[in-house]
């Protein structure tokens, strides 16, 4: 990324179209980014940043902060308190809240089709709540595993995380989701102010490009949303083709109808010239944001989804009765987990009723799924030995083990997996397996055995530098 020492400029041709219609767009691209976070509402943890509310978000969700701290060096960050992203990106929450009660359905399916790193992936799951169940699809496999990471540390348990070319859902889960949010690959004219490697790579062939593979990209995925399903299509990008244009050719071709909603927050412009109600734009001279662009498309014809039995996968072999109260003493009671099953990987997870059957239906469909519902651990003897996942998941059960809450440089020393015994010496711990915590928010497990402990937080998440 170029500094604003050693600044690329502004692409003429996007000076000339774009940015001479919205006077006042070129010189906010060269102003200080402002920085937000979105606080995880199953995780409140104790002494969290503060800073001013977003004014698109519900009191107390998300902040803006006066700057930008190294996030890394804060513990709460590595379990999922909150998660650092865009003000703009967040009214995807705002949109959920209104759209929910039109899906009509106490468990929806909600499908987010270009899901890395799990922004908007962590809001939908967070807003949709513990019962309904989000499918987070990336088909860049590495991207997908950076997905899998933030799902288990955001830890609501109603994620099954996939690695699908979005055609595979078109073609084999036809009318199965009630909502589809495609927050499309773009030319990120949004990102100019932040990212100057997004000047530098922007060019007209591009746009045009991103609007082919963004029409195609909603296409191949069409047929996977139901009758009265709700797409939400969006960019972080300000041109025509790629926003108006492309959610008005959905709605032509594909066919659906806008939605419009009369309560919008200020600052917000619907459509290009704030007439036509086709989306609607965030313009970082007008909000404080990078640029966004977002619109909803409800397909046509308000036919119900069939409901219809869902066969368990053959992969799936359901834990016995005998083991289910050695799974169960380790969730808390507002935990919305209820089938609990193991993978061939041998271990066992646990899922809701509705996020069972949609992990059947993804592994039967031959669906690349990289990680569901809350990883438990491994059952031996009888007794759960217990995941990381378990830990971070935001019903693990404060009563079944001991917790050992560390000052911030102990819990830093743990996430690095480091040997200071002066930071965290084996007094820290109770005998046997302790939850580790910081400020209230779970980061992992570490056993004391006798006058030493095992740190068991997963060495490839560790962190590096702060
Ligand atoms: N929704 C994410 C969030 O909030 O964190 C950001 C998604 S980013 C704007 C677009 C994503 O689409 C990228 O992760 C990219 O890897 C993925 N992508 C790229 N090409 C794609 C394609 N042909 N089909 C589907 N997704 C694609």
């Amino acid at each position: 990324m170029a500094t604003t020492n050693n600044p690329i400029p502004l692409p003429a041709a996007f000076l000339e179209t774009t940015a001479s219609r919205l006077p006042g767009l070129a010189e906010s691209l060269d102003s200080e980014s402002p920085v937000s976070i979105r606080l995880n509402p199953f995780k409140p943890g104790r002494s969290m940043p503060e800073g001013r509310p977003v004014p698109w978000a519900e009191p107390g969700e998300a902040l803006y902060l006066d700057s930008r701290p190294l996030f890394t060096a804060d513990p709460v960050f590595h379990g999922g308190a909150y998660y650092v992203q865009e003000a703009g990106s967040m009214f995807i929450g705002w949109l959920l809240r209104r759209l929910l009660p039109e899906l009509d359905t106490p468990a929806p399916r909600l499908l987010d089709l270009c899901a890395a790193p799990g922004g908007k992936t962590t809001h939908l799951a967070s807003i949709a709540g513990p019962e309904s169940v989000v499918v987070a699809n990336e088909v860049i496999r590495t991207r997908a595993k950076i997905l899998a990471e933030n799902v288990q540390k955001w830890g609501t348990g109603n994620v099954a995380v996939t690695s699908d070319d979005p055609a595979a859902f078109g073609q084999r889960l036809p009318d199965y989701f009630d909502l589809i949010l495609v927050d499309a690959p773009c030319s990120g004219e949004g990102m100019f102010r932040k990212d100057h490697t997004a000047r530098a790579e922007w060019s007209p062939d591009n746009v045009q490009l991103c609007a082919a593979r963004q029409r195609r990209i909603v296409s191949d995925v069409w047929e996977a949303l139901r009758p009265g399903g709700i797409l939400i299509y969006s960019t972080c990008t300000f041109n025509d083709a790629e926003d108006e244009a492309n959610a008005q050719w959905i709605a032509d071709e594909l066919g659906g109808e806008f939605l419009t909603f009369d309560d919008l927050p200020s600052g917000i412009v619907t459509g290009p010239d704030g007439t036509a109600p086709v989306g609607w734009h965030f313009y970082p001279h007008r909000v404080a944001s990078e640029g966004f662009y977002a619109a909803v498309i409800r397909k046509h014809d308000a036919q119900h989804r069939s409901g219809g039995k869902v066969k368990a996968a053959k992969s799936l072999v359901p834990v016995s009765r005998a083991d289910l109260g050695a799974l169960t003493r380790w969730l808390a009671p507002e935990s919305a987990l209820s089938r609990f099953a193991t993978g061939r990987d041998g271990m066992t997870y646990g899922f809701s009723e509705a996020l069972h059957d949609t992990v059947s239906t993804l592994l039967n469909g031959h669906f690349t799924l990289l990680y569901s519902g809350v990883q438990l651990g491994t059952l031996i003897r009888g007794e759960l030995k217990p995941e990381h996942a378990l830990a971070l998941y935001y019903a693990v059960s404060r009563k079944a083990i001991p917790a050992a809450d560390l000052p911030e440089a102990a819990a830093l020393e743990y996430l690095r997996k480091g040997t200071s015994t002066e930071l965290l010496p084996v007094s820290t711990f109770a005998p046997g397996l302790n939850l580790v915590t910081c400020r209230d928010i779970a980061l992992g497990w570490a056993k004391r055995i006798g006058n030493r402990y095992n740190n068991l937080y997963p060495a490839p998440w560790r962190i590096l530098h702060y």
